[in-house]
């Protein structure tokens, strides 16, 4: 069924006032239960592993310690409902919790911040995310414009070969994508893959 953008924006109010209705009828228990934060005891979630591209399902729980009340443990298993994975993880996978937690603790190796160590430096310092995107997007552009080789034996060649890009294991598809098609852009020639080194 085709839906015009009149049809959407009415169809939309239906349901925003169907909605607004039902947590009325319930005494606002339906917005409590969607304003549940997500560091609560015994919450169930499905995702998917974080290591590659096989892009496998997990199930990820919190619940309670017995023995530690408030000491929120998180655990993933394997997701039998996923298309792809129908509940395997490979070891990788079956340690994904610890992206968050080793035995219970706070992985206290998470990096959570951009790290920049100036040259010369020997310590890593904290950036802001803005920060950080603004200086590789300052170099990226210095270096680019200083290298490209336009012109070689009268034929364009658009080279540039002061760059390189190294993919990682967790690009999908179209992040691939996406990535080759910017790195030619800009010129790179020493475009790889983690999996191929
Ligand atoms: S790392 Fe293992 S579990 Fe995770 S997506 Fe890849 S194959 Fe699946």
């Amino acid at each position: 069924m085709e839906l015009s953008r009149r049809d959407f924006l009415k169809l939309s109010g239906a349901s925003a006032g169907m909605a607004a209705s039902l947590i009325h009828l319930t005494g606002g228990r339906a917005k409590a239960v969607t304003q549940i934060p997500l560091r609560v005891r015994n919450v169930e979630g499905h995702t998917i592993c974080c290591y590659c591209s096989v892009g496998c399902g997990s199930i990820v729980r919190s619940h309670e310690k017995e023995d530690e009340p408030g000491k929120i443990i998180y655990t993933t298993e394997g997701d039998p409902e996923h298309p792809i994975s129908q509940g395997s993880l490979c070891p990788k996978g079956q340690a994904m919790a610890q992206v968050h937690q080793v035995d219970g603790e706070i992985n206290p190796y998470r990096l959570t911040k951009p790290l920049y160590r100036a040259k010369g430096a020997s310590d890593w310092q904290e950036l802001g995310w803005t920060e950080a995107i603004e200086k590789v997007a300052r170099w990226v552009k210095d270096t680019r414009d200083q290298s490209l080789v336009l012109q070689e034996g009268g034929k364009t060649v658009n080279r540039n070969e002061k760059m390189a890009s190294l993919g990682g294991g967790e690009l999908d598809n179209e992040e691939c994508y996406l990535l080759a098609k910017m790195n030619r852009a800009l010129g790179v020639v020493y475009l790889e893959h983690c999996a191929r080194i």
